[in-house]
């Protein structure tokens, strides 16, 4: 069985004090923390290494560049991507996400196109759809929700009879832990004469990712979320599809020849990358690539959903303890509520014991109106959790709610007198 116990050591956060209280850190889902290989690899890329790459013809440059290209060669054998040049760098998968609406959707949809998006989405893979729909008149469609969390595939389908020209789904979602049957979705869209954008910023965290096996035309994910730093990521998709797609942002880097009479751009990837990137954090994701290189993910994802099983358990047992949603398929992450209790508070609450927890919408809006609710309490977990700190936090829980629950009686005013 995996024990957290070592791994902890490799993560100098953890020893953290919040409010005088060891630091129980339940919120992977906004941002996992970093193990010292990381944090050491770009330390010792500034310390060391720092120059812009692809440009001059100096050895510190060639050296820049080389470790670069050696990141972007980790990730592509981090995805099972047939070539590096299958990779982009992005900020994240917001950005990798805004450049596929921007440019491939930009050429391909017309007015009246049909998108579809499940209503468990981030924000991140609706709103730059949106965006892409006022600018070509294309039309989204959510594909809709079943009350445990999990898509309605039925609905899918006849929304698949439409025609749509994409579909555009989170592998998991952060707000429920749903993992999507994409496999499946992603073969009866692309039988339906769509193209399908994979949303894996949730996915890639817990478990291996193949995007040959996924059959999906586009992947997109964050380094933050993957023990990596922030302000990196990459979309990926095939060689032959990134070759149809124009570029989106203009600058350095992405260009083959200017001048006032036209500009020749750049061949793949270099085309999707204006400007000077984000070296370090290129990186940085390489070393946490290869932190996690060591482990058997399999064994990790296992000690994670024991994590979540356990959590379950305890607080099933806490007065008013709901939890949202009940996904046969999940990621290792639980959403709740206490009834007669605000999420707000309770997160407040808990973070006065050293516990990180986020509580409100967790950038999924339409998911929220679905399920009828403000928002939601989530305890989202990483491998470096141990049962100890679930155990901490089922009791920690259990004892706001009682004192909550106490004075809430106490400041009742009294029934006026008949
Ligand atoms: N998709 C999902 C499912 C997410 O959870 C997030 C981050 N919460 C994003 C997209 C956006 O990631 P980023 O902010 O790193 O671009």
């Amino acid at each position: 069985m995996f024990d957290p116990r070592a791994v902890r050591r490799d993560f100098p956060i953890l020893d953290s004090r919040v409010n005088g209280q060891p630091l129980v850190y339940f919120d992977n889902a906004a941002t996992t923390q970093k193990p010292e290989a990381v944090i050491r690899a770009v330390a010792d890329y500034y310390r060391h290494g720092n120059a812009n790459v692809h440009r001059a013809a100096h050895a510190l440059s060639s050296l820049a560049t080389a470790a670069f290209e050696q990141a972007r060669e980790s990730v592509a054998a981090f995805l099972g991507a047939a070539s590096a040049r299958e990779i982009v760098w992005t900020r994240g998968a917001t950005e990798a996400i805004n450049l596929v609406a921007q440019s491939w959707g930009r050429a391909n949809l017309a007015s009246g196109d049909l998108i579809l998006v499940s209503t468990l989405e981030h924000h991140a893979n609706i709103v730059p759809w949106q965006m892409l729909a006022q600018q070509s008149g294309a039309r989204i469609e959510p594909i809709p929700l079943l009350d445990d969390g999990t898509l309605d595939e039925d609905a899918y389908r006849s929304l698949l009879r439409r025609s749509p020209k994409l579909v555009a789904i989170g592998h998991a979602s952060n707000a429920l832990g749903t993992i999507n049957p994409v496999v499946r979705m992603t073969r009866e869209a692309q039988d339906a004469g769509a193209l399908v954008l994979v949303d894996g910023a949730q996915s890639a965290p817990h478990r291996a990712i193949d995007v040959q096996a996924l059959g999906c035309d586009f992947f997109v994910f964050s380094g933050h979320k993957l023990f990596g730093p922030t302000g990196i990521g990459a979309l990926w998709a095939r060689e032959a599809l990134l070759e149809t797609m124009p570029p989106w942002q203009g600058g350095g880097e992405m260009i083959e020849h200017v001048s006032f009479d036209g500009t020749r751009y750049g061949g793949l990837p270099f085309r999707f990358e204006a400007g000077t990137p984000n070296i370090a954090g290129a990186i940085g994701l390489a070393a946490a690539i290869r932190y996690l290189g060591q482990f058997d993910r399999a064994e990790l994802e296992a000690h994670e959903l024991r994590l979540l099983g356990y959590a379950l358990e305890l607080c099933r047992e806490i007065p008013g303890f709901r939890a949202v949603g009940a996904p046969p398929e999940r990621v290792s992450l639980m959403s709740f509520q206490v009834d007669g209790l605000h999420q707000q508070d309770l997160g407040l609450l808990l973070d006065q014991y050293g516990i990180a927890v986020r509580a409100g919408h967790h950038c999924a809006m339409p998911l929220m109106q679905r399920l009828g609710l403000p928002g939601t309490l989530r305890a989202s977990f990483a491998f470096y959790n141990s049962l100890e700190e679930v155990e901490f936090f089922a009791r920690t829980l259990a004892r706001i709610v009682a004192e909550q629950r106490r004075e809430a009686t106490v400041t009742a005013p009294a029934a006026a007198d008949p």
